[in-house]
């Protein structure tokens, strides 16, 4: 468990293992006490410095008479540290190099709206994030969207083996449309109003991928696979749709069910597990999110994978997890942060 977080994450995870919203609101009445869980989240007893990585014991610069003063005169209750390392010297708080540096958000609706993400199983809408935290429409939709990028997977992952099964699925477009057998319904100007998403899920450790893709031909599904996995030490699991036949695959065995004929299990072999995955993010697609764009789609799906992929795990877990993932995160969105 513990190599899954940072190390120090696991400190408070036994701490709090049965963290729930109530238990939350006690133990962060207010902006301190969140500087201070996620300090605990992120280091554990010691803070690191997140400038030169050192571990030397920083100097906290404490708030004097309640608070710091910041240059414009307003006092501050950010906890602010001072590297300790001679070449260093520079200042910082948790949430430098964080999706949650230079926000004016206050922290406290940042772990609420972390923990509720990390909580929800069909996820939470800004809408609710916004009324339940009293901030702006503006930035609790901006929060879920960084939050969301937090949850990526790590940019080097390494390539799935083992089973992995893929299958694709439409998503998006009107309700009218939203037959099966209307796969490639158009919309008023003639373009195709749904959007494709390949998901591979390793059956052994659960981990599940998705992405949008332009379309479902077998080249570009091809391509796609892999890129994601190491087809030689994979054993690939696909329904029998002509996208994922003929196309000599490099995997150790390459076995199908046959949808058509009615045949979703056979064996071992099956695509159960991406339609479980399918099914769970159109409910909250279409229940909690209802119209998601195009362009933002690669963030929700981020989402549910991650959601999907530690699943077995408590809430907690999961956010301690989020937590050491926030870090580094910040620079891969700028058109985010121009729109807010
Ligand atoms: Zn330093």
């Amino acid at each position: 468990m513990c190599g899954l977080t940072n190390p120090s994450g696991c400190v408070i995870l036994e701490a709090m293992d049965s963290l729930n919203i109530p238990a939350l609101a006690a133990k962060i009445p207010d902006e301190d006490s969140a500087y201070r869980f996620l300090e605990e989240m992120r280091w554990g007893d010691r803070p690191v410095c997140p400038h030169c990585g050192s571990a030397k014991r920083p100097y906290f610069l404490a708030p004097k008479n309640g608070g710091r003063k910041t240059r414009t005169g307003t006092i501050s209750t950010r906890r602010v540290w001072k590297c300790s390392e001679g070449a260093c010297r520079k200042q910082f708080s948790v949430l430098t190099g964080t999706i949650m540096h230079r926000t004016k958000i206050s922290v406290r609706a940042w772990v609420f709206t972390m923990y509720e993400m990390c909580a929800s199983k069909n996820g939470v809408s800004a809408r609710e994030i916004q009324r339940k935290y009293n901030v702006t429409a503006e930035a609790a939709w901006f929060m879920c969207h960084r939050i969301r990028e937090a949850m990526k997977r790590e940019p080097l992952a390494g390539l799935l083996s083992g089973t992995v099964t893929a299958d694709e699925t439409w998503v998006g477009g009107k309700p009218k449309n939203k037959h099966a057998r209307e796969r490639h319904s158009k919309d008023h100007y003639g373009r195709e109003d749904k959007t494709a998403v390949l998901s591979l899920v390793q059956r052994e450790t659960g981990e599940v991928r998705s992405q949008v893709v332009p379309n479902v031909r077998g080249k570009t599904l091809k391509a796609v696979i892999e890129a994601e996995v190491n087809l030689p030490e994979t054993v690939l699991h696909t329904d029998n749709s002509l996208a994922y036949t003929h196309l000599g695959w490099e995997a150790a065995r390459h076995e199908s069910v046959n949808h058509i004929m009615g045949e979703y299990v056979r064996g071992d072999v099956t695509t159960n597990h991406a339609e479980g995955y399918f099914s769970q993010l159109k409910r909250s697609l279409d229940g909690t999110h209802h119209a998601v764009s195009r362009t933002h789609l690669h963030r929700y799906l981020a989402q549910f994978d991650y959601l999907y992929s530690t699943r077995k795990m408590s809430d907690t877990q999961r956010m301690a997890r989020l937590m050491g993932q926030t870090a580094g995160r910040r620079l891969t969105y700028r058109p985010l942060t121009e729109r807010a």
